[in-house]
């Protein structure tokens, strides 16, 4: 029996394998998604859970990122109220922060215009009287507070719903699939796949590598050779304390060096994040360490002294792809990284932001349309209504 044959074949059930399975999905192919373990099992279970801009890549200039994720933003907020909510962010300045209250109104009125006339592009400054309801913030050097708007999710929810999606739209998922092997021949791909003691070959037009930090390790299994990106894997934690935290999200400033931590209200608790710490190894095994654990502690007791004992009930650690350079890792660049090898009919996704994975989804199917044959349209992505599935 000759193997079975799709348009698009995609590694990696992610947020990236999700969002180009429904796109291709929607403009008519025939797709298949192969992932070694379950939905959102990687990174995509491990971010800050923000649907953002990102208000800090303003000061790296990274304005065009920003704009996307805005506009990517208020599509989730229309089309995917039940997992993406808007959330007041809380900026706190003390005579010890970093930026002063003009540089941060600048931001803001900056994130606000690029934001355009969309809803949520509104900020404040919150009145001294308005303080003592903000969860136990410390108020001692406390000289100012921003409020703005940004979004929070569930990424395992949101990355099963846009899965779901495209299964409804025709694609076919197979979990506890990996990908072994690739090769490229005059029809396309060849790709040999285990599942427990089974081992199938499939055969694709197209191939899309979406396996997050393994995408390294996918291209090194195609035949012939595919050139890779020389990437750093930076590892970022977060901790989840045990008590609530009801206003919205702080947004504070590391008191060792200044990095920008996130300290959020996440189903009934306190989630707070993130480090980055370059990473070498296996992907499979990134654990968060003793010392990111007390730096995220130390943060989050700097701003909130009142809280006794706090419990850690979990921690937890991803992985950033991001393309290798040296310095901080901090100031490095967030867009994504189309990198096609084989004449494109490999295609791997490098890095990315959870916000802008249909917006990277669209890019995807823009580069490999012209490889696939003419199908029709079943939907556009930016009209579908994503339910926690
Ligand atoms: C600490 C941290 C915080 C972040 N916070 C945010 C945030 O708040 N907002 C935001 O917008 N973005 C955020 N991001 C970025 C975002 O989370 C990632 O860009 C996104 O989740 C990456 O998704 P992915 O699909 O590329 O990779 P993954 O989610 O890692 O998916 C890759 C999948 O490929 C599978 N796979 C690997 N090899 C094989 C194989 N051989 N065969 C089959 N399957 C395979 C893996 O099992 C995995 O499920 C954050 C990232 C990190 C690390």
């Amino acid at each position: 029996m000759s193997p079975a044959h799709y348009d698009v074949l995609i590694i990696g059930a992610g947020i990236h394998g999700a969002g180009v399975a429904q796109a291709a999905a929607a403009a008519g192919y025939s797709v298949l998604v192969l992932e070694k373990n379950g939905i959102a099992e990687g990174t995509s279970a491990r971010s800050s859970k923000l649907i953002h801009g990102g208000l800090r890549y303003l000061e790296t200039g990274q304005l065009s990122l920003v704009r996307e994720c805005l506009r990517e933003r208020s599509l989730l907020f229309h089309n995917a109220p039940q997992l993406v909510r808007p959330v007041p962010f809380y900026i706190p300045i003390y005579r010890h922060t970093r930026r002063r209250p003009w540089q941060i109104r600048l931001g803001l009125s900056l994130y606000a215009l690029l934001t355009g006339l969309r809803s949520h592009a509104r900020f404040q400054r919150v009145a001294r009287t308005q303080w003592p309801s903000l969860d136990g913030l410390q108020t001692d050097g406390l000289q100012a507070v921003f409020q703005y708007w940004d979004g929070q999710t569930d990424d395992a929810a949101l990355t099963r719903s846009v899965i779901a999606s495209a299964q409804q739209l025709g694609a076919s998922v197979q979990l506890h699939t990996e990908v072994n092997a690739v090769a490229l021949d005059n029809e396309g791909c060849r790709i040999t796949c285990t599942s427990g003691s089974e081992v199938r070959e499939i055969r694709a037009t197209v191939l899309i590598n979406a396996a997050g930090p393994w995408v390294n390790q996918v291209l090194a299994c195609v035949t012939p050779a595919a050139p890779t990106l020389a990437v750093d894997l930076v590892q970022g934690t977060h901790i989840v304390i045990d008590s609530p935290l009801t206003q919205g999200i702080y947004y504070t400033e590391a008191p060792t060096d200044g990095r920008a931590v996130f300290i959020m209200p996440w189903k009934g608790k306190i989630l707070v994040g993130t480090t980055e710490r370059r990473f070498s190894g296996n992907p499979d095994q990134v654990r968060p360490s003793e010392a990111e654990v007390q730096y995220l502690l130390q943060c989050y007791l700097r701003y909130f002294p009142a809280a006794q004992a706090p419990r850690i009930s979990e921690s937890f650690a991803g992985l950033r792809v991001l393309p290798k350079a040296d310095g901080n890792p901090f100031h490095r660049s967030r867009d994504t990284v189309l990198y096609p090898a084989h004449a494109g009919r490999v295609l791997t996704i490098y890095g990315g932001k959870l916000t802008a994975y249909r917006a990277t989804a669209t890019k995807v199917l823009q580069r490999i349309k012209p490889l696939l044959p003419q199908r029709t349209a079943r939907a556009r992505t930016d009209e579908i209504t994503l339910s926690n599935a």
